[in-house]
């Protein structure tokens, strides 16, 4: 198997947790060079502080995984293909859907590799939902992703400043299963957005959709969930299906059994389907999730809430 040279840029959370295990553990892979404006490494490999530096000084350096907040994105991807480098790119793709537009036409330019990742669709729950629903007419579909940002988001200060996408950041996976799973196109017909007083990004979300049939379809996103955590997605078709997507599309219940539950290997995927479209020297890039984030800031209302602080005080 050829083995691709990669460099991490943006050595944060998602890079550490998944990135460089998964790339460690494919043969597909090699991790060559690491951008961290901490100037932070791991792997043992050189660390640069800007990816100019690093394409500079690891010129023959192939491909590159873009780990940096969305703010960034566009830019950081831009100046890679721009060096000839094939992208893959974390979720969300880019800030705004005239990036993504972008950066697709500049990596067909170039005739480069864009994979734009959605990782909660690598899951076999997934892929079964799908496969049962087609063809099917949804009649309801909610989506309930509650979660506790202090816990899953500390000190991540971009998440809530312009563009960061609040709760969009985990909400964008319920909706990447959503867009894979749905026999017909979803369009959104409002949206309630719950800012808190001193950020710039919502802390909760409460989305209506229409599709192509008469249907419930709704989606409820909060940060504020302390305790159990949920990430489910509830569905049920005029032909009789009655079905549940839990645990952020991990395990997959038709009428209350359990039909499909397989041990989490989102990355190992990302990384074997990034293979396989650079050995065809193909693209993939969907930009439905992001388009439906986009059109709920384009319907919203915006609702002040109370401001958030990271560090409640001692009880
Ligand atoms: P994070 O922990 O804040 O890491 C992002 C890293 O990007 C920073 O640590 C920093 O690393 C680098 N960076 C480059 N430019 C930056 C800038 N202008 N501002 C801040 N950091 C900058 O965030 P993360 O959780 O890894 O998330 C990164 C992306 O992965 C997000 O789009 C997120 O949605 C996605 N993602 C996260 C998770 C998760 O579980 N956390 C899961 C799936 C996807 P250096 O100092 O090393 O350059």
């Amino acid at each position: 198997m050829h083995s691709y040279s990669v460099g991490i840029i943006g050595l944060g959370k998602i890079a550490h947790d998944q990135h460089l295990p998964a790339i460690a553990g494919d043969a597909g892979f090699t991790l060559a060079a690491i951008t961290s404006q901490r100037g932070l490494t791991a792997g043992g490999v050189p660390t640069f502080r800007t990816p100019a530096e690093m394409y500079a000084a690891i010129p023959d350096l192939q491909t590159v995984a873009v780990c940096t907040p969305p703010q960034v994105r566009h830019a950081t991807a831009r100046e890679a293909l721009a060096a000839g480098k094939h992208v893959m790119l974390e979720k969300p793709p880019a800030m705004t859907m005239a990036e993504l537009a972008d950066l697709t036409a500049f990596a067909k330019s170039q005739g480069r590799v864009l994979f734009a990742t959605w990782h909660s669709r690598f899951n076999a729950a997934v892929e079964a939902a799908r496969q049962r629903l087609a063809g099917k007419t949804v009649t309801r579909m909610t989506i309930t992703w509650r979660e506790d940002v202090r816990h899953w988001h500390p000190g991540q200060t971009w998440i809530w400043q312009a563009g960061g996408f609040g709760v969009f950041d985990p909400g964008i996976n319920a909706l990447s299963i959503a867009t894979r799973i749905m026999p017909t196109p979803l369009f959104v017909t409002g949206a309630d957005l719950e800012f808190p007083e001193n950020c710039e990004a919502p802390i909760a979300a409460r989305l209506t959709f229409a599709s192509l049939a008469p249907g419930a379809l709704t989606a409820d996103f909060d940060w504020r969930q302390t305790g159990p955590q949920t990430w489910d997605i509830d569905i049920e078709t005029a032909e009789g299906d009655r079905m549940r997507l839990e645990s952020g599309g991990s395990k997959l219940f038709v009428d209350g059994a359990l039909s499909v539950e397989a041990p989490s290997t989102e990355y190992e995927q990302i990384y074997e389907r990034f293979h396989a479209l650079l050995e065809a020297g193909e693209s993939e890039v969907d930009d439905a999730p992001l388009r439906l984030v986009a059109d709920a800031f384009l319907v919203g209302r915006r609702i002040a809430t109370d401001p958030f602080i990271e560090r409640l005080p001692q009880s």
